[in-house]
């Protein structure tokens, strides 16, 4: 599509960036240059004002890597949750996905950033896992959810998880669960609807 519009540099520009982004490809690309194309200079401006206060106000929750504005998140700063039991997920769309689906979660939730893939050269050091093991070091954490897609990268990333957890002896005194079985193997936890999240976690294994 890029040659269609090289003849127009400022455009081709707006392209190159958004190439960047994930899920933004084809013809949605078009339709968002498009659509930026024609917004007047105040509208590029207040989105210019939006990005950078966003960029200056954000950080994410040093317990459980949430973006937030404050000092912890809300599922974090919530006495209400239950802090002894904790939703492992790789993204922070699943942590949404999850929150949205399973209204009913009492517990407090761990984001990795991603899931070990050898392949897209990720490793766990890319991860906030070593901050996952210290938290869970530290803290009196009875139940640990792994809630990974069922996919080669959400096994390998849980295995490691399992064996660092096991040379520290915390086998002890937590349970692990794992969900799966309510989602088609292979199936991303990003896309999965909420019934599908609900069936996973009602029949979550202990492990
Ligand atoms: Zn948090």
């Amino acid at each position: 599509m890029k040659p269609l519009i090289q003849d127009t540099p400022g455009l081709a520009a707006l392209y190159d960036f958004f190439k960047k982004f994930p899920a933004v490809s084809g013809r949605n690309m078009l339709r968002f240059i498009s659509a930026f194309a024609t917004k007047n200079p105040s509208e590029i401006q207040a989105l210019i004002s939006i990005l950078q206060d966003m960029k200056e106000k954000l950080k994410t929750c040093p317990e459980c890597f949430a973006f937030t504005e404050l000092e912890l998140c809300a599922v974090c700063a919530d006495p209400t949750k239950n802090h002894q039991k904790v939703c492992v997920v790789a993204s922070w769309i699943d942590f949404l996905s999850i929150r949205s689906s399973l209204g009913s979660f009492s517990g407090v939730f761990h984001i990795l950033g991603g899931l070990i893939s050898p392949l897209e050269g990720i490793e766990s050091k890319n991860l906030t896992i070593d901050s996952f093991v210290r938290r869970i070091e530290v803290s009196n954490v009875q139940d640990v959810i792994f809630a990974f897609s069922p996919t080669p990268e959400g096994e390998v990333t849980c295995s490691y998880i399992l064996n660092l957890l096991k040379q520290k002896n915390l086998f002890e005194r937590i349970k692990f669960f794992r969900i799966a079985t309510g989602l088609p193997v292979g199936m991303n936890l990003e896309f999965a609807d909420r019934s599908t999240i609900n069936q996973a976690f009602s029949e979550m294994r202990e492990i």
